[in-house]
């Protein structure tokens, strides 16, 4: 299974944004973006590019992958699935992606981090619907049920991370049971329910060119 392993500071430096990729430290004075919030590279803090219209939805389409730890491959199949579905094809898109189970594990604060919650997962420490299941990009249906493994309900890290979460401040389409380290997938999320600030409608006119 590929992912990036390179540095993700520097992604977010690329898009000129903080991406929060690596939980806790996105919030302290650790966060590079905050040190250095310039382009990486020798020319990065003198870099004044006026991007092109395919420049900037190339760029929106980088941010998305970023976020969601996503390589091009998979991105594009969820965008040719995000198409074939009713209803607008930038926001399927962005419904796929919010249903991955890694998303979910992190949202539900299982994991501080997505790139944490992928790791998480492929180490066994999660059941969907009372089974084991190690497929980060597994795409949750709307009643899945989603809990920490009984012999993982020790993990230092999931107990760190759920500190930042609390049951009745929970995304409107995700229920969480911190007692029981159980979370439920209500539904689909509508897109204004999904808090993350793209246009994704960009990345559709880029792939449709
Ligand atoms: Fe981005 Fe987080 Fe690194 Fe800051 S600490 S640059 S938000 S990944």
């Amino acid at each position: 299974m590929a992912r990036y392993t390179g540095p993700v500071c520097k992604l977010c430096r690329r898009e000129g944004e903080k991406l929060f990729l690596k939980g806790s430290r996105c919030l302290s004075a650790k966060c590079s973006f905050e040190k250095r919030s310039y382009a990486p590279g020798q020319h990065g803090i003198n870099q004044r590019v006026k991007l092109s219209e395919y420049g900037i939805q190339l760029r929106e389409k980088q941010k998305v992958k970023r976020i969601y730890g996503v390589l091009e491959s998979q991105f594009k199949n969820y965008y040719v699935k995000a198409t074939r579905q009713k209803g607008v094809s930038g926001e399927n898109l962005l419904k796929i992606l919010e249903s991955r189970l890694d998303n979910v594990v992190y949202r539900l604060g299982f994991a501080p981090s997505r790139k944490a919650a992928r790791q998480l997962v492929l180490h066994r420490h999660f059941l969907v619907n009372g089974r084991l299941t190690n497929i980060p990009s597994y795409l949750l249906k709307p009643g899945d049920v989603i809990e920490v493994r009984e012999k993982s309900r020790k993990l230092n890290v999931i107990h760190e991370s759920m500190k930042r979460v609390k049951d009745d401040t929970m995304l409107p389409w995700l229920k969480l049971d911190k007692a029981k380290m159980r979370g439920e997938f209500l539904d689909v999320p509508n897109r204004e329910d999904i808090p993350v600030q793209v246009q994704e409608n960009l990345i559709i006119e880029l792939y449709s060119k």
